[in-house]
């Protein structure tokens, strides 16, 4: 089996758990099930694997899905806010059972987001790129919740609790998500601003994007390396001491350069594609 880091995590925290002695409240099992409610929650969908945005590309399960949804899906001016509008989230390998760890997107709010670049195509190089654009959209911001949970793994090998990262969501990251406050989902969006001028997808397109909800976004344009590092080392702190204002906030923000997918090879993180909610008696 390839190198994969995330997998080496994975076993890690295992081994830590079995070897740790700590109670686990069952409340925190709920978190991304109440904040993208049952119904999506246990929605069923297919799986393919993330490695690069070149591989996705080239992946026919995807292209083919694509091609015959297409038509299934009427355009609509809805805005996409990722888990505030159920329309991407991230499942943590932390909970259990693990099947559905990963990315997960629905088909609609993709399609209806590459609709609604088709009419912008003149700001796009081609068919392609507007595919592109449109699917890195909810994947970049979601890469880095996945981005943040094998931080929180490297901290819990070190600090010997595997109960941090949950902690974290329940007492950090649940009470301040629909807030300006949220520094994860805050900085989710900057780590997508960051990478999306990496792949040359027009600027603007992103700003418009972003701007129908985000009220936050026009900072985003100005966020510099100095204060994204000073934020990630609040957000490391936060999951370190359960606290959403930690009186000692810790310089440990090297932890996920080291993690960034764009420095590793091998991630394979399970990419998640729904096409419809379930029905929850
Ligand atoms: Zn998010």
């Amino acid at each position: 089996m390839a190198y994969s880091l995330t997998h080496e995590l994975i076993s890690s925290l295992d081994r830590l758990k079995s070897t740790n002695d700590t109670k686990e409240n069952p409340e925190e099992d709920d978190v991304i099930k109440r904040l993208i409610t049952p119904e999506w929650y246990y929605a069923k969908g297919f799986k393919i694997y993330f490695h690069s945005v070149e591989n996705l590309f080239f992946n026919q399960t995807f292209k083919n899905t694509l091609d015959n949804t297409f038509n299934d899906y009427l355009i609509n001016n809805e805005y996409d806010a990722f888990e505030r509008t159920l329309s991407s989230w991230y499942v943590p390998y932390h909970y259990f059972p693990r099947e559905k760890w990963g990315i997960h997107l629905r088909l609609d709010r993709l399609i209806n987001t590459i609709k609604k670049l088709n009419k912008k195509s003149s700001s796009f190089k081609n068919k392609e790129d507007i595919i592109k654009a449109s699917t890195m959209y909810f994947i970049l911001h979601e890469l880095f919740h996945y981005m943040v949970e094998n931080c929180s793994t490297v901290l819990e090998i070190i600090k010997e609790n595997p109960l941090l990262y949950k902690q974290y969501l329940v007492s950090v990251y649940e009470t301040t998500f629909s807030t300006e406050n949220c520094i994860e989902e805050n900085l989710a969006n900057t780590y997508l601003m960051r990478e999306w001028k990496e792949y040359n997808f027009p600027r603007n397109i992103l700003c418009e994007l972003l701007s129908y909800y985000d009220t936050n976004y026009k900072n985003l344009l100005y966020y510099g390396e100095d204060k994204f590092s000073l934020d990630v080392r609040k957000l490391l702190s936060q999951i370190l001491y359960s606290c959403s204002n930690p009186k000692i906030v810790e310089p440990i923000e090297g932890v996920m350069s080291r993690i960034n997918p764009k420095n590793m090879k091998d991630h394979q993180i399970p990419l998640w594609f729904h096409y419809y909610p379930e029905i929850i008696s």
